[in-house]
């Protein structure tokens, strides 16, 4: 497997792979591969002739109090992993590769960044755009396979996509999650013993949901609440934020209708490390 770390170069093979006719799909990741990553390498090599797997801890998507500085990192094992999954090509660049002196233009998507984690985070998707717009740029594929574990940036990439004009196809893969429910993320390795136990409570508590929801609960304020409430029974977790959304807008709902979808997502901080989570449900 091929590691490459410059921008023209990436986009030299881009080029001649697509000159040999080959169907070109993409991975953006931040690294520290996990099933979830892997699982998304398979869906690609699936559906294309040459995976591209990108690694880059983006800082444009963190705010300055953020991890950025000790986000984990490990190329050596990453690649390893990501070539038993099928990739074919790391696209690895350095922050100055990507970044260069008086960099100055930004993608920024309206309206469903301002929402949920962007309450919270108001410059990360403006930092996920761009560097996804750039990763299209340098890897030209034809198809990118994201997370739903990430649901508002996997629907922001699609806007982006779609107003934009990218030619790609925007594939979203489902949530990996450990045996206990949890799901994946290269974020878990921050929790104590304690707290990794602590954190299943953020799938119970969506379980808790959808508990509700089948059993006739339509009041999303019962559901939230009594969500709350679970989640606060442990002592190490502080919620940011508990939302029932329709899953195409993000608008809030207050009471869910028959033959409808809807996203219940959520952000809670296990003592200092902050997770996310999702569900989507079909009443
Ligand atoms: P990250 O490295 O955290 O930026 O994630 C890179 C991609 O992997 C994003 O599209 C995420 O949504 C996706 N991803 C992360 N964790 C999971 C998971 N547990 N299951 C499925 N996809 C995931």
């Amino acid at each position: 497997m091929r590691v490459i770390t410059k921008v023209k170069e990436m986009q030299k093979v881009a080029d001649e792979l697509r000159k040999e006719g080959k169907i070109i799909g993409v991975v953006p990741t931040m690294g520290y591969l996990h099933e979830g990553h892997l699982s998304l390498i398979r869906i690609a090599k699936e559906k294309s002739d040459v995976v591209i797997t990108t690694i880059f801890v983006n800082p444009l998507q963190f705010a300055p109090n953020e991890d950025y500085d000790k986000y984990p990192r490990d190329l050596e094992r990453d690649v390893k992993l990501a070539q038993s999954a099928g990739c074919d090509i790391i696209f690895h660049p350095s922050v100055e590769e990507m970044y260069p002196e008086n960099f100055l233009t930004y993608v920024e998507v309206e309206k469903l960044t301002k929402v949920l984690e962007g309450e919270f985070r108001p410059t990360h998707f403006r930092g996920v755009t761009t560097v996804v717009a750039k990763l299209f740029n340098i890897t030209k594929p034809h198809i990118a396979v994201f997370g739903q574990k990430d649901a508002q940036q996997a629907l922001i990439i699609k806007q982006m996509v779609r107003d934009l004009n990218f030619d790609i196809e925007i594939i979203v893969a489902p949530i990996v999650r450990e045996s206990d429910g949890l799901a994946m993320s290269s974020r878990n390795v921050y929790l104590s013993e304690s707290e990794r136990k602590d954190a299943t409570v953020l799938y119970q508590s969506l379980k808790l949901a959808e508990k509700l929801i089948e059993e006739s609960e339509r009041n999303s304020g019962v559901i939230i609440s009594k969500m709350e409430e679970l989640i606060k029974s442990k002592p190490t977790a502080k919620i940011d934020y508990i939302a029932i959304v329709d899953p195409n807008t993000l608008e809030k709902v207050e009471n869910l209708s028959e033959g409808k979808e809807y996203l219940i997502a959520l952000a809670v901080r296990i003592g200092s490390t902050r997770l996310i989570d999702n569900t989507l449900v079909k009443i």
